[in-house]
């Protein structure tokens, strides 16, 4: 199906100063450019979720998101490729389809937007709110907010299948922790994961030990992979959706010097923590780093 094409992924090799940055090869993998509006891993997420919902002979899907989210977004573009319907619950009751450009386009691809108050929200995930969703909708399949499922976990896992170098150490922004799951469980043994979360005060250890569980489902397969796991929790700015006028001019330098558009929500903080790491380096051997562009142009462009 044309809709799960990442031939558009390429591999952009960042050319730094080999004066300062030493034995250093610096690739970024660049899922932005998969699809205008089912941005990067967001993509990959809904991958078998469609699928999925394909097999089980589903009308559509139904999913949960902000009114800023990429997800929703996502949702609502890889739905009409795929001829499915969708369904978005927003968080916000004084909202609507009108409310941003976001909503907007949900809307204009054919999402049916359902308005809860954040307090019903909030409870999107316990098993009651669940079951009212489905016996409302029993013909569509119901996604978590960002993706986050095993099926999501799975198809970012096949990152790597595009990939043939041997890569060192992989950087990537966190929100839900799937993406970061899928690189971890995907990744060769010895590549050593960077996450950097876009909350503050995200317990991501946490949070990617109940991600991996239905995977690994062993807690010591578990912790032999956590070993590997290198969290920034420092690099968010101030916090989710939050930025600085420091955070704005590291994404415009990186977009002159090295033809390299990033988000200001996501993927603009995850490569600063990046190149703020690799400052600190001095490698004696040659080592490849690889950054996953997780996209986000659209909402969090700068
Ligand atoms: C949603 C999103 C993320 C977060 O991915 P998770 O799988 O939820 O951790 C990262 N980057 C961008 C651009 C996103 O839109």
């Amino acid at each position: 199906m044309e809709l799960f094409d990442t031939s558009k992924s390429i591999l952009q090799e960042i050319r730094l100063d080999p004066g300062k940055f030493r034995n250093v090869r610096l690739l970024v993998k660049r899922d932005d450019l998969i699809h205008p509006e089912v941005s990067g891993n967001k993509w990959r997420k809904l991958k078998y979720n469609i699928e999925l919902a394909e097999y089980q002979k589903k009308d559509g899907i139904l999913t949960f998101g902000g009114a800023y989210s990429n997800h929703l977004l996502a949702v609502a573009a890889a739905c009409v490729s795929a001829g499915l319907k969708s369904i978005g619950v927003v968080r916000g009751e004084e909202l609507n389809s009108e409310s941003n450009e976001n909503l907007k386009r949900c809307s204009e691809l054919g999402m049916e937007l359902k308005f809860v108050s954040r307090e019903s929200y909030d409870e999107r995930n316990e098993k009651s709110c669940q079951e009212g969703w489905k016996e409302a909708h029993p013909h569509f399949l119901l996604v978590p907010e960002g993706g986050a499922n095993y099926y999501g976990m799975v198809g970012c896992q096949e990152i790597w299948k595009e990939l043939s170098e041997k890569v060192d150490h992989v950087f990537v922004a966190q929100g839900t922790t799937t993406t970061s799951c899928g690189l971890l469980i995907g990744s060769a043994e010895n590549t050593v994961l960077h996450v950097v979360p876009a909350l503050k005060g995200f317990d991501s250890e946490a949070e990617m030990r109940k991600q991996l569980f239905p995977f690994l489902i062993d807690e010591e397969t578990i912790d032999d992979y956590m070993r590997r796991v290198e969290v920034h929790p420092e690099a968010h700015f101030g916090g989710y959706g939050k930025w600085t006028p420091d955070l704005l001019d590291f994404i415009s330098s990186c977009k002159n010097a090295y033809d390299l558009p990033l988000d200001k929500i996501y993927t603009g903080k995850a490569f600063h923590a990046l190149m703020e790491w690799l400052k600190q380096q001095d490698f004696n051997i040659p080592q490849t780093i690889l950054f996953i562009h997780t996209g986000g142009l659209k909402n969090g462009g700068v």
